[in-house]
């Protein structure tokens, strides 16, 4: 890694308490932060090209690297000139190191867990002829079976690296394990054991390899990985802390456990087997902070909840990733701020479905300036959902990022001002 001390990645430009406004500088662009980056899991943020993701807000984009490694693979999407090129969206792009999807569509489902309720991920269940299989983790890495064909990949620490420099992604994430309630204390203390060398073995690869790759200036954040439990986050933020990282992206626990028991007044009955635990993520969030250098951008891994948001970024977090925004979108569940009805209760959404929209002629937010609100009526998009006409899918998902983007937006202006406390309260109160 070249110039780390000549050119700082990110700069912190304004505070208020632990939550903060910053610039991060990457190889694609700056990014203003807090920020939310819409998630393109295929190469695409479903519905959305690149020109829409820019109307809409977005500044950075998550790409999947389990599902672009299956297919087109990386080094296809690498010889055709990287991920950037293959989708022509020229801003900055993180990539996640593709265990979740490894681990996830394999051992949460035969556990019975998803990670969003009535997800409607692809998974191998909605394929008959594929039976879930166990992903399987050795000190090598993990074993997985694809999804697509039934194919089984081994998923390294080292290969990860590799696929992320293929894409020529802006901010690597290093691989590791994912932990499930159903796993005690002392698997625990072996994975994250594991974890470390994985971290290390994912830093190694990628410094040495890194300025061959197509994108010389890419950026790698470790990951605080661990159980809902403060003793143990703390001591993975402290560990993580210490290496040659660029900055951290934070994991959900996979909800709790019977055997963790973190803090007093958040235990296992009052949380529900659910990753990453709305609560449990704020938490995790104000344990790991106090540890981790203020010199790192900190990333929220999978979280997009409205309140989330205000939760996490008031405890110090700065970038989020969640396929919610889009999803709900396509299921008919349009974003609405509280003076236009929404609140934690309704996930601050409305269900265009609703009879109540059919002569309704008013935007879909009456306070958004997106290009969708702009434009057409509830009437127009209730009518366009109902008749599962294309156009809905782009409109809805214009609006549904743009009104998370802009959220994001409203927040930073907030610490500025040393107002976020009072943004959160016209929020969620
Ligand atoms: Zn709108």
């Amino acid at each position: 890694m070249i110039g780390l001390e000549a050119m700082a990645n990110f700069t912190v430009i304004a505070k208020e308490g632990e939550a903060r406004v910053g610039v991060l500088q990457t190889a694609h662009g700056r990014v203003e932060t807090p920020v939310f980056m819409p998630v393109g899991t295929q190469g695409s943020v479903k519905a959305l090209d690149p020109e829409d993701l820019r109307t809409a807000g977005a500044q950075i984009i998550l790409g999947n690297t389990y599902h672009l490694n299956l297919r087109p693979t990386s080094e296809l999407i690498k010889q055709l000139g990287g991920l950037h090129q293959f989708m022509g969206w020229d801003g900055p792009i993180l990539t996640d190191s593709g265990g979740f999807q490894a681990f996830s569509l394999g051992d949460m489902i035969a556990h019975g867990i998803r990670k969003v309720p009535n997800s409607s991920n692809k998974s191998s269940l909605d394929n008959p002829t594929l039976k879930p299989t166990l992903a399987k983790i050795s000190e090598e890495g993990v074993q997985f079976t694809s999804h697509i064909d039934g194919s089984k990949h081994l998923l390294t620490p080292e290969r990860s690296i590799e696929i992320q420099l293929n894409l020529g992604s802006d901010i690597v994430l290093v691989l590791d394990e994912l932990l499930s309630p159903m796993h005690n204390r002392d698997y625990a203390r072996q994975s994250l054991e594991r974890t470390h060398r994985w971290e290390l073995r994912s830093l190694k690869y990628f410094q040495e390899h890194v300025a061959d790759s197509i994108n010389p200036n890419a950026q790698i954040f470790g990951i605080v990985q661990g159980v809902y439990d403060k003793k143990i986050r703390q001591a993975e933020a402290k560990w993580v802390a210490e290496q040659d990282f660029d900055g951290i992206s934070i994991g959900g626990s996979m909800g709790t456990s019977e055997f963790y028991n973190g803090d007093d007044d958040v235990t296992a009955e009052t949380i529900s087997i659910d990753w990453a635990a709305s609560k449990a993520i704020a938490k995790t969030v104000e344990w790991v902070v106090p540890f981790l250098p203020a010199s790192w951008p900190r990333h929220v891994l999978g979280i997009g909840e409205i309140q989330n948001l205000f939760d996490c970024v008031q405890r110090g977090a700065d970038m989020f990733d969640c396929v919610a925004a889009t999803r709900r979108a396509r299921n008919g569940s349009l974003y609405i701020s509280p003076k236009q009805g929404g609140k934690v209760q309704n996930k601050y959404t409305l269900l265009i479905s609703k009879a109540e929209y059919k002569m309704d002629a008013k935007p879909i937010d009456q306070l958004c300036s997106c290009y969708t609100c702009q434009h057409f009526t509830r009437a127009y998009l209730r009518h366009l959902y109902l008749a599962k006409e294309l156009l809905y899918y782009r409109l809805a998902s214009i609006h549904n990022v743009y009104f998370l983007s802009n959220l994001m937006s409203q927040m930073r202006e907030a610490i500025q001002n040393q107002e976020l406390q009072k943004l959160k309260k016209e929020w969620t109160d």
